[in-house]
């Protein structure tokens, strides 16, 4: 918020880390902090800096295009060394009959920590997002055929659901793929995996860090301050850790499921996987000391694993890109979600299918011209919350029929007074 501060002659605008979430406001007044900047310095003449070791890849194809300039810096600020990362096959701990969610290697490295009074970082992905259905022999997970994105089951028909177009699978009872029955919802929380560690070792200092502990920021510092201290031996939290951290003492990091990442039902989930298990690993290893960082998953050949193993942004973008493409996906297009929110739910459903009805009238021409895909409404991925219901509605539309579509979203959500029912609407913001 400080890019709104009253300077006269703006001369530059540096935004480091810019492919963090937290630089998209999601409450009024709604606003991408990159985008304010580069239109606060198109308007003042001054420039704009985007930094980050990782690019959003809505950044990078903005360079890839000519439409911003890239410089790279191919040489790290200290010469620290880089971490060994190992990616853990969970599907063969369950054939050596290892049950539970710490993988033997991930074990004795932290053990190895302790022993010598150094620390660890424990990493999973924050609660509430754990919708997705794998399989635990072969690593299958259900997906859109139409979308890429994983299906979120519902305990209401027992079926899985895409979040954007609304298709439907039954819940298989076996592997498509391999055939096992252990195919099954993931689930695995912050609790959960304290409760584990605190058995596995009796005599760790363990802390727990994730939105339910943390209901301050001086819960928060207290915790960062306690594990620079070395109070806390090991640290379990959700991403919340990959900012900002820098302990020399962490020689342990763990990812416990990369998955629940890569499965977020989002299309930028890949990105998002990528972004956060470098950042993750960066956290291991900043001292003298080396760090061991280890990515559990049961989808070992996953290209974002990969790639993300070895560093390559290259190989992340290059397919990524090409999968955005092929999709329908920004940049090369752009995605609107409307959603709407209220607690009476026959209300919400009826307005939600008449509004979907007026939009499907007004868009009609630019269905015909291809610039404009319109889904049906699906209920939201968290269907129910504090006593709310929510339906989304999703379009793709391209660049030059945006303000086109704007304008019809004003007139059909925002000019009409909609009793009793919120409406939030977000363009190429599904932030996890
Ligand atoms: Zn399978
Ligand atoms: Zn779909």
């Amino acid at each position: 918020s400080a890019l709104f501060a009253p300077i006269d002659n703006l001369g530059v605008i540096v935004i480091d880390e810019e492919h963090e979430d937290t630089y998209i406001s999601g409450t009024a007044p709604k606003y991408n902090t990159v985008e304010v900047a580069i239109k606060m310095a198109y308007m003042s003449g001054g420039k704009v800096i985007l930094g980050s070791a990782t690019p959003s890849l809505n950044t990078y194809h903005m360079a890839m295009t000519g439409r911003i300039e890239l410089i790279e810096m191919n040489k790290r600020v200290k010469e620290a060394q880089m971490p060994e990362i190992e990616i853990i096959n969970m599907a063969d701990e369950l054939d050596k009959g290892n049950n539970s969610i710490i993988s033997e290697v991930l074990y004795e490295s932290i053990r190895k920590s302790l022993k010598q009074k150094e620390q660890v970082i424990l990493f999973l992905n924050k609660r509430g997002y754990s919708g997705f259905v794998s399989c635990k022999k072969c690593g299958y997970t259900v997906r859109c055929s139409r979308c890429d994105v994983s299906m979120t089951y519902h305990l209401v028909g027992n079926i899985m659901k895409c979040h954007y177009c609304g298709s439907a699978k039954r819940m298989p009872g076996k592997c498509p793929r391999c055939g096992s029955d252990k195919i099954e919802q993931f689930s695995a929380g912050t609790q959960h995996v304290e409760k584990l560690i605190n058995n596995l070792f009796p005599h760790a200092r363990i802390e727990r860090m994730d939105l339910d502990s943390m209901t301050d920021t001086e819960a928060y510092e207290n915790i960062y301050n306690d594990f620079k201290n070395k109070k806390i031996d090991i640290l379990i939290g959700t991403q919340m850790l990959a900012k900002g951290f820098d302990f020399p003492n962490v020689t342990t990091v763990g990812v416990l499921s990369a998955d629940a990442l890569l499965n977020l039902p989002f299309y930028n989930a890949s990105e998002k996987t990528f972004q956060l298990i470098t950042q993750v690993s960066g956290r291991a290893g900043r001292g003298d000391k080396i760090g061991r960082v280890y990515i559990q998953t049961y989808e070992p050949e996953n290209f974002i694993i990969k790639a993300a193993k070895n560093n390559d942004y290259d190989l992340f973008l290059r397919q990524e890109l090409k999968l955005r493409k092929e999709f329908a996906f920004p940049p090369f297009i752009n995605i609107i979600n409307i959603c709407l929110i209220s607690k009476n739910e026959e209300e919400l459903v009826k307005t939600a299918h008449e509004k979907y009805l007026e939009v499907k009238e007004a868009v009609k021409e630019m269905v015909k011209e291809r610039s404009l895909l319109l889904y049906r409404p699906v209920p939201h991925n968290i269907y129910k919350l504090n006593n709310e219901y929510r339906i989304n509605l999703y379009i793709k539309v391209s660049n030059n029929r945006l303000a086109d579509l704007k304008k019809i979203i004003r007139t059909v959500y925002m000019e009409k007074d909609i009793e009793n029912i919120k409406v939030s609407i977000n363009i190429n913001t599904d932030t996890i």
